[in-house]
């Protein structure tokens, strides 16, 4: 099964384009594309067997982030053994994990403004967790996981570096560099989930190539590690981090320009495609009504 979002709509992709589930479940799910997470078995079951009712082709443009509001997202550092390397890093004997702020969260198509810095691409396995664990063991952790998708970890390497330790978190989180998407595919529909091929192209040139098998920790280890400490829920992010290539790596260095298309790939899982524009000069702050201030309709 393929689950998309359309104005942030929860969709799932039949033979014939797109069902909207809120309607075609007569509201026993609702629209909330975390609807379906929450309650997962339920809604498995009630996929296999809905009877398709309208359908919508699928336009790229329209697609939003497949998973908007998830009350944790995890990634992973340095988990490609020569991406590691690359970055002038041992490789890791224990995760290391950091965060991405739901505001940098953005669909699978459109375009990023470039902040001022060296922003650098990072395609990366995302997994969404379907159901509640703590203490989860790794034979078990796969059917934690309700589905993946393509994600990428655009960092600005200048603010992630400055400072007395790396600021991953928020050097990882400008507006737009959280792109996700086209849809989460549930792991029945690949062959063998834990070696995907997994690449990102820049205005056709690969970049980085690699297989999603050359992880330090797979999957399971990492829902294994995670949980140990959090307890994971349902809609759960798991950015799983970069295979080698990535520009802070090269020599010389190369960093994302205004006009480049970044195109990330994950077999089995579909594709994203990003032009990255140059910013304002002077933005704009940007602000909003305090909440409770506002419109009557709230
Ligand atoms: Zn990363």
């Amino acid at each position: 099964m393929r689950l998309f979002t359309v104005a942030d709509r929860l969709m799932i992709a039949s033979s014939a384009g797109l069902v909207d589930v809120e309607i075609a479940s007569a509201g026993r799910f609702t629209a909330d594309p975390h609807s379906a997470y929450e309650r997962w078995d339920e809604f498995r079951t009630w996929a296999s067997g809905h009877v398709e009712t309208e359908t919508q082709a699928v336009d790229p443009s329209r697609l939003g982030v497949p998973v908007p509001r998830p009350r944790q997202v995890f990634a992973i550092g340095l988990n490609y053994i020569d991406h590691a390397g690359e970055s002038g890093f041992a490789v890791p004997t224990e995760p290391v994990v950091f965060t991405k702020f739901l505001s940098s969260f953005t669909g699978p198509a459109g375009k990023i403004v470039l902040p001022p810095g060296n922003v650098d691409w990072e395609v990366e396995l995302v997994a969404v967790i379907g159901r509640t664990g703590k203490n989860v063991s790794e034979d078990r952790a796969w059917s934690h996981v309700a589905g993946l998708t393509v994600g990428q970890d655009l960092s600005e390497r200048a603010s992630q570096m400055s400072g007395p330790a790396p600021q991953f978190s928020l050097a990882k989180s400008f507006p737009g560099f959280t792109p996700m998407g086209p849809a989460v595919v549930t792991v029945d529909e690949l062959a063998d989930p834990d070696d995907l091929a997994i690449e990102c192209s820049i205005n056709g040139e690969i970049v980085q190539s690699g297989r999603t098998s050359q992880m330090v920790f797979p999957i399971p280890e990492l829902i294994a590690r995670l949980s140990r400490v959090v307890t994971l829920r349902p809609g759960d992010l798991l950015f799983t981090g970069t295979p080698p290539g990535v520009g802070m790596g090269r020599r010389p260095q190369r960093f994302l320009k205004a006009g480049d298309v970044v195109e990330s790939r994950i077999e089995g899982l579909g594709h994203m495609r990003h032009e990255f524009i140059a910013a304002a000069a002077d933005p704009a702050p940007v602000e909003g009504a305090p909440v409770g201030v506002g419109s009557s309709s709230g």
